[in-house]
């Protein structure tokens, strides 16, 4: 019985082939691997001997050659396979022991050239894999070193490997090679995806390259949503330069589940802003977002929109935080504040309180409009053993795209607060409801069955933490289905409403709109978030 290895990485092989020696199993090699062998004092043949063929071209070619796959391919059953070996001084190989150069640990590794990823693609390593693994009921494939115990232990036992044993290892041969193209493939794909490739434009193929996505674990978390729960974070390969997952812890307790979860919610609306900006989440809605001259400002005002549900929150800038803003936040229960910068006295502010995890998170670079070049641009949802995919929300409105539909059009002083209320309505949970008032929340109604109930509750909100809505601007995600959300928040206070439109009912809206006198604009885009 003849046994091939050649291995990048060696762990464990020498004992594993010494194993397969002392069952009187000959050993051939390639370079790097023979060497290793013959260095533990075993006897092993080198391939080149066997193809009369020197390994060349830097090792691109070693064992692609007949001598090397027509042993591997023969079948031991077709008379006429067997002659050809025969005729051609073939002898047959029935192990075959492959692991792959390290092409994703290379280009997992910060700075890596292209030139180093292309010298990383194994080519003859995978070319042997397959040729074992298709004539996996004479050849016996291993391609992972955590497979070594139980192969030799079944040789040991049993003499041979069973056809289940070796339809298994083919399997799992073929789940490698797939894996490592897929890797080979994406790691590509996000350099054209960059534009980065000489005289070849970005293609943006957005159910390509993301679809069949790797993912890097960033690290075991303490449980997930819940304490029953197991969870890990991992992050793609090549993450969007701005998104969460480029944030530098600077100080405070492990992120958990949620708080990650919540992180990214909050990030993601802070920095849709072009001004400054802070953005209060709590269980994954903003409970306050404001504008302001400076961040202590916005803090301010965002924290107004609902001091009770902000204890406990998850806090973001897109502007750095300095002393007076540190100053401020810290009066209140916070559990992560997120910001393109900290100063030192804002540092120094935190020092005090080591528990407050303060993530530290670059703005992307092309500005908020660039939506992180359009990596970023894959949602994903899991269902039952299915998968939702789709392209981010990333509508963005103008002032020219409003329609008004209502005999008063909203005032000069309301069209800043449309937009804003518009944009924080994105955010928010379905049904969503968002009074805003001077470039600030003033009560947000999420996450209910019926909009209208999501419209009494903001009310609710803003009544309890005593902001009057008088004058406020109202966004709704989604169409008003009856005139009765929309006399909610009339009755509220509200005197200019910014919606999609779109329902069977416009008209009666509509005319409820004029016959209460308010202002209505509508976008004609809706923004469910579920
Ligand atoms: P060694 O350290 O034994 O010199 O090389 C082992 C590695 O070479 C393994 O990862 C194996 O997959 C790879 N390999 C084997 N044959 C070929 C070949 O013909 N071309 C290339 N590029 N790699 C090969």
């Amino acid at each position: 019985m003849n046994a091939l290895l050649s291995v990048s990485d060696k762990t464990g092989i020498v004992d594993f082939a010494r194993g397969l020696h002392g069952l009187g199993i000959r050993l051939l090699s390639t370079g790097g691997t023979a060497k290793l062998l013959a260095d533990a004092g075993l006897p092993v043949t080198e391939v080149a001997d066997v193809t009369g063929f020197p390994e060349m071209l830097d090792g691109r070619v070693k064992t692609l050659h007949p001598k090397v796959h027509g042993g591997l391919l023969a079948r031991r059953d077709l008379p006429g396979h067997m002659a050809s070996l025969k005729a051609h001084g073939i002898e047959t190989i029935d192990l075959l022991v492959v692991n792959l150069y390290p092409f994703e640990a290379t280009v997992a590794k910060p700075g890596c050239t292209l030139d180093e990823a292309i010298e990383n693609i194994d080519i003859g390593g995978p070319a042997m894999v397959r040729s074992a693994a298709k004539n996996w009921k004479d050849v016996g494939v291993v391609t992972d070193a955590a497979q070594y115990e139980a192969v030799l232990g079944e040789l040991r036992t049993e003499g041979k490997l069973s056809d289940r044993t070796r339809f298994a290892l083919s399997v799992a041969a073929f789940n490698r090679i797939s894996n490592y193209d897929g890797a080979i493939s994406d790691y590509l794909s996000s350099l054209q995806f960059e534009g980065s490739v000489p005289g070849q434009a970005p293609t943006r193929t957005p159910f390509g390259a993301q679809a069949n996505g790797r993912f890097v674990k960033l690290q075991d978390l303490r449980y997930g949503e819940n304490p029953h729960q197991q969870a890990a974070f991992y992050r793609d390969l090549h993450p969007a330069p701005g998104s969460l997952v480029t944030a530098k812890q600077l100080q405070g307790k492990e992120l958990s589940y949620n708080n990650i979860a919540d992180a990214d919610a909050a990030w993601e609306c802070v920095k849709s802003f072009d001004t400054p900006a802070c953005v209060i989440v709590k269980h994954a809605n903003p409970c306050g977002v404001a504008l302001g001259k400076d961040p202590l400002e916005a803090y301010s005002k965002a924290f107004k929109t609902d001091p009770t549900s902000a204890f406990g929150g998850i806090i973001a800038f897109n502007r750095p935080l300095d002393g007076a803003g540190a100053q401020a936040v810290s009066k209140q229960f916070v559990e992560v504040l997120m910001a393109p910068g900290f100063s030192p006295e804002a540092l120094e502010v935190f020092k005090a309180k080591a528990n407050v995890r303060l993530l530290e998170i670059a703005l992307p670079p092309g500005g908020r409009t660039d939506w992180d070049n359009g990596r970023n641009m894959m949602d994903v949802k899991r269902v039952g053993s299915g998968l939702l995919m789709q392209t981010a929300d990333n509508r963005e409105m103008t002032l020219g795209e409003l329609k008004v539909v209502t005999a008063k059009a909203p005032a000069q002083s309301e069209l800043a607060d449309l937009l804003f209320a518009w944009k924080v309505a994105k955010y928010v949970k379905s049904n969503a409801i968002v009074f805003c008032k001077d470039g600030m929340t003033l009560g947000v109604g999420a996450g209910q069955m019926s909009r209208v109930d999501s419209a009494r509750i903001a009310g609710i909100k803003a009544a309890n933490a005593g902001l009057s809505l008088q004058g406020s601007v109202v966004a709704s995600d989604a169409f008003f289905p009856f005139r009765d959300g929309l006399d909610v928040v009339v009755d509220a206070g509200a005197t200019c409403v910014v919606q999609p439109g779109g329902s069977m009912r416009d008209d009666e809206v509509i005319s409820a709109a004029n016959e209460r006198g308010i202002a209505m604009v509508l976008t004609g885009v809706r923004h469910f978030r579920h």
